[in-house]
């Protein structure tokens, strides 16, 4: 079959492999409809992880089931499934408390709890921007979706950011009412920001530089602001007679820059920490890399940032982290879409053939104007 493979930094190429088989009694093969290039994926195309050359990329994947192991009971050939991008075993202590992107068992390597397809120290998973698909424990991880192709395109958000997105403003602490200020207009930036809205925010900020994004920002009812002309967070502090917003999501990652270009890993947090009332919340759901000496980022070199805590710790603010736990909110995003409540296809700029898979990396890493999502087809 064809698949898109890790070929070094910023390259990828279009290789014949072998199809994936059943390995173990509780998985199954799922044949790929859809699969995105994710701003993820990014940190292993622009070099700056130990990803092994060969690797199959791709963690956000939907698509048809093909065959099933001999203890999968649930799930049967022919479904149309979500395909969470965290690998989970379903009966750790992390995964029966709904921490399924913590999973004890999905990730032989040591000191690494929490697994995913196609991903750089994530397990030695292959990733779905291919024809077929291996899925383990499959009666756990798969969410089921209605027969046919309606919603494909809000449906293929299900394997990653949509709830990835959400969860920012659940780890923020979000409530019905709130003002929220979310940094990056990014894919994840955005569907948090749609989630707040879905959520009953009053009014939701959103950060970015890129106009394109800004604009996507502005059509979903948000309230865009851009970096270049100003510092953001005097934007939003004259925007709100100071009083600031009551919740933040951090949608960038260590990759932040400042407006000339250069990367600055704490000026996210820090802004997030002087735009978010006292006692308010931040979600991170931005990527922040532990000590790795032969990483090229700083940040990830080092595994520290010199960000305010002091300032966070004086204003009695508190932070969620980490990786989302997929299934956790995935069954009711799906159910949202179906009731036209929540439409992240807005997103969507290029629909490309599994073949132009190195052009739409190029383009997405450069964030060529209009390249906001780019979804593959095999
Ligand atoms: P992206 O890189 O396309 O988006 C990041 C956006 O942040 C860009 O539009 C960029 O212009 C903007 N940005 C850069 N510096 C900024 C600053 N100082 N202030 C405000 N905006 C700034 O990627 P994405 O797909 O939206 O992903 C965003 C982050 O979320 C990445 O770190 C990604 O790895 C991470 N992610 C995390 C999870 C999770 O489960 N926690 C899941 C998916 C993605
Ligand atoms: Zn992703």
């Amino acid at each position: 079959m064809k698949a898109v493979v890790y070929q070094g930094p910023r390259s990828v190429e279009v290789r014949d492999v072998p199809e994936p088989k059943i390995e173990e009694t509780t998985d199954a093969i799922v044949k790929i409809t859809t699969t995105n290039i994710c701003g993820s994926d990014l940190h292993m195309y622009e070099g700056r992880t130990n990803v092994e050359e060969g690797k199959i990329l791709g963690h956000e994947n939907m698509g048809v089931v093909t065959a099933v192991g001999p203890g999968v009971t649930r799930v049967k050939e022919g479904d149309r499934v979500s395909i969470p991008f965290n690998i989970a075993c379903g009966s750790c202590r992390n995964c029966e408390r709904g921490w399924t992107s913590f999973c004890l068992r999905a990730n032989p390597i040591e000191g690494m709890d929490g697994a995913a397809y196609g991903y750089a120290n994530m397990g030695p998973y292959d990733g779905g921007q291919a024809e077929y698909l291996r899925v383990p424990w499959a009666d756990f991880n798969l969410l089921d979706l209605p027969p046919g192709d309606e919603y494909e395109n809000d449906f293929t958000m299900l394997s990653d950011i949509f709830p990835t997105g959400w969860h920012g403003t659940e780890l923020a602490g979000m409530r019905e009412g709130d003002r929220v200020a979310v940094f990056g207009a990014g894919p994840v930036g955005l569907l948090a920001a749609h989630s707040a809205v879905i959520r009953g925010a009053s009014e939701v900020y959103v950060v970015d530089k890129e106009r394109d994004r800004l604009a996507m920002a502005e059509k979903i009812g948000t309230i865009p602001i851009d970096l270049s002309e100003a510092d953001p967070v005097e934007q939003i502090m004259d925007r709100t007679g100071g009083t600031g917003a009551d919740c933040g999501v951090e949608a960038v990652g260590y990759q932040a820059h400042d407006h000339t270009g250069e990367e600055h890993p704490e000026l996210v947090l820090d802004n997030l920490v002087k735009v978010v009332r006292s006692t308010g919340g931040i979600g991170v759901v931005g990527v922040y890399l532990p000590e790795d000496p032969g990483a090229v980022n700083e940040q990830a070199k080092q595994g520290r940032i010199a960000w305010d805590y002091g300032s966070f710790f004086m204003k009695g603010q508190h932070m969620g982290t980490g990786q989302a736990p997929v299934k956790r909110y995935n069954r009711q995003l799906r159910d949202l879409i179906v009731a036209g409540k929540a439409n992240p296809s807005f997103l969507v700029s290029h629909e490309l053939s599994l073949e132009q898979a190195a052009e739409g990396y190029e383009k997405f890493d450069r964030r060529d104007d209009g390249w906001t999502k780019v979804l593959l087809r095999p």
